[in-house]
Order: C-alpha cells, then structure tokens, then sequence
C-alpha cells in the first residue's frame, strides 16, 4: 500500500503581530533605584549625552521618591520602594506562585 505522507501539513505561518506593542503599558521615563536619599542627576544613563542637563542633586525625603525635573526620571529608594511595594500587596493570604 503507499502510503500516504503525513507530515506535508501547510505549516503553521507564524507572521508575528506586532500586537504586544499595543498592550504593553507605555513606560516613556526610566525609574532608577538608589539606596541613598538623595539622587544625582546629569540626564541620560552615562551621566550626560544627548538628554544631558546640568548635574542636579534631587532630595527623596519625605516620600523616598523624586522625579527629575530636567529629564523626568524617576528616582526612587530602594527601601521606600519596598515598602511601598509590600504595602500595596498587603492582602492577608497572598496568592500562592507556581
Ligand atoms: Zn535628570
């Protein structure tokens, strides 16, 4: 008997939709984590660059956060960032993860 081939399915076309784009959340400013209260800033990651500005120090207290007033940063205490996280979690019998 011949046998008929198997195997010789179309393919399953995996044209990537570029919908993930559309669901992730915009995140047009950078949060950085510091572990001190006041955070310095020149702008871009390399301290400078094309989204350079003059070198500010930023005080975090009283929130343990403060957003940059040149470039928007946000920066935030790790330690107040932890708290904060943990109290927004704050329900009683967390959610068990695999
Ligand atoms: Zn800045």
């Amino acid at each position: 008997m011949a046998g008929s081939i198997p195997g010789s399915s179309p393919g399953t076309a995996m044209t990537g939709k570029e919908d993930e784009e559309a669901t992730a959340p915009m995140t047009p400013f950078e949060t950085v984590e510091i572990d001190e209260m006041v955070a310095a800033c020149a702008g871009g990651p390399g301290g400078g660059g094309p989204a350079g500005h003059p070198k500010v120090y930023l005080n975090l207290a009283p929130t343990g956060r403060v957003e940059c007033p040149y470039c928007s940063r946000l920066f935030v205490n790790r330690a107040a960032a932890r708290a904060d996280d943990a109290r927004r979690r704050g329900s009683p019998g967390e959610r068990s993860r695999a």
